[in-house]
């Protein structure tokens, strides 16, 4: 079978799904941001005043990009991309692309992270900078990013048409199609300076622990005391993105990476939809601190954590039996496994090996049901006043059910008879049993 392209959508679908995507995404982060810092995380007092001030009212409260918020931007950027360019770390080789080419890497994310964490924390402990700053111009900071965003991706366009990077790009011939789902697969600045590693990793998954780290020092100031489920939000988030950057090599295998292209849907989602939508749990306790007591609090937080464990093991399960070719133990047994090949775009016949015991025995996308518990638990410490906090889980469910759809249907057409004996084996897409 001939490798996808990649991504694999009906046109009528991927035509209305990218132009909602692109006209109502840029206003919901502002009134998200705006319900839960303006209107006490309530969205009937955010309807009621869009009701009674309507489209005026929406663009009197749209925050205008202030230069501090660029500043803040333009410092948080350029320190993350002198850290990715700088920082030592071993060489990593990607996955073969569609077109034959092999990626290579410098894993130095870990660092990246820790170095990112302690300067931020150790700013604000000696008084140089306070993060409180970076919660009050909040709105300004997502318009900015909104606007910024919009302009990179137009950049990344033309970049697409006039000089990719290798020959893993080209055009659909349709030009919102192009914008949307992106031109180049691995577009880079030089020969270093991978763009993706960028924007999803460095400036969207590290803008979420230190927006983490914000609301609860924000919280602090203000009330003089961190409440228990702060801590928990905080905490778990945290240990989620520090399992991210752990595992950052790994991520770089997958689907995010290997098959969507950098467009609009991936660039600007992590650019602007992860700092404002994915941390939103904990923007929502800066002025809504539960206490939980310890007993809750701690059943939380160690639910929460298994969640993340098992998301991550689901992972590493998966690229253990790749990176061994099969040669390891699955659950204490040697693994079942199905030999799949298929052909690259340049008429190649490569094989690949579909592991299917362990996690991947139970559903063909099992590791998504903890992530999405792993969500829902750094979310309860918010209890149930309001349903805005919980906004992410229900993007998040939404988001991985339609991306194990594309996936299988993407996996269908890679791997042919192959796939449908993986389906014969492990019938249930996500949740056995169930779905
Ligand atoms: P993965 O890349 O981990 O898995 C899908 C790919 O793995 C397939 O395309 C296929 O690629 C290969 N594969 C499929 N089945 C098997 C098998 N049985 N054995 C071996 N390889 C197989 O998926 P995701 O990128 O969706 O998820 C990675 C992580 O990111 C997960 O932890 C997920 O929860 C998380 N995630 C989080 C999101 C968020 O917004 N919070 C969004 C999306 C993901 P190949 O072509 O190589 O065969």
């Amino acid at each position: 079978m001939a490798e996808a392209a990649t991504t694999v959508h009906s046109p009528a679908v991927t035509y209305l799904s990218m132009v909602s995507l692109l006209t109502l995404c840029p206003p919901f982060v502002v009134l998200l941001w705006y319900t839960m810092v303006h209107a006490d995380g309530s969205v009937l007092h955010t309807w009621d005043y869009l009701r009674l001030n309507g489209f005026q009212g929406f663009l009197s409260i749209f925050p205008r990009p202030s230069l501090i918020a660029c500043q803040i931007i333009a410092a948080f950027a350029v320190f993350e991309a002198a850290l990715q360019l700088l920082l030592p770390g071993k060489t990593v080789k990607g996955p073969i692309s569609p077109a034959g080419n092999q990626p290579v890497y410098k894993a130095n994310g870990m660092a990246a992270y820790f170095i990112t964490l302690i300067t931020y924390i150790g700013l604000w402990w000696f008084g140089i900078f306070n993060p409180t700053i970076v919660y009050d111009h909040l709105g300004e900071i997502y318009s900015a990013l909104i606007i910024g965003s919009f302009v990179f991706c137009i950049l990344l366009y033309i970049k697409g048409h006039l000089a990719p990077s290798s020959t893993d790009s080209g055009s659909s011939g349709n030009i919102i199609i192009d914008f949307y789902w992106g031109m180049e697969l691995y577009p880079r600045i030089g020969k270093h300076f991978d763009i993706k590693v960028f924007t999803n990793c460095r400036f969207g998954m590290m803008s979420w622990a230190v927006l983490s780290v914000t609301y609860c020092i924000k919280q602090y100031e203000q009330n003089g005391k961190v409440s228990d489920s702060m801590l928990v939000n905080t905490l778990l988030m945290l240990i989620y993105v520090t399992k991210f950057f752990w595992w950052e090599a790994g991520y770089w295998n997958t689907m995010d990476i290997a098959h969507d292209r950098a467009g609009f849907y991936i660039c600007w989602g992590c650019l602007v939809w992860v700092p404002s939508v994915y941390t939103s749990p904990g923007m929502y306790l800066v002025s809504h601190p539960v206490n939980l007591g310890s007993q809750l609090a701690l059943s939380i937080f160690f639910a929460g954590i298994l969640c993340i464990y098992i998301n991550y093991d689901c992972d590493r399960q998966r690229q253990e039996f790749r990176r061994t070719n099969g040669k390891c133990l699955v659950w204490g047994k040697a693994p079942s496994k199905i030999t799949a090949s298929y052909t690259t775009t340049s008429g190649e016949t490569k094989n690949s090996l579909l592991l299917t015991s362990g996690w991947w025995g139970l559903a063909r996308h099992f590791h998504y049901v903890p992530e999405i518990l792993g969500a829902f638990f750094w979310t309860v410490p918010g209890l149930f006043t309001h349903f805005l906090p919980y906004f992410y889980v229900i993007f998040l469910t939404i988001l991985l059910f339609d991306r194990a759809k594309r996936d299988d249907d993407r996996c269908k057409t890679k791997y042919g008879k192959y796939w449908k004996t993986y389906c014969d084996k492990v019938p249930y897409r996500i949740i056995p049993g169930i779905y």
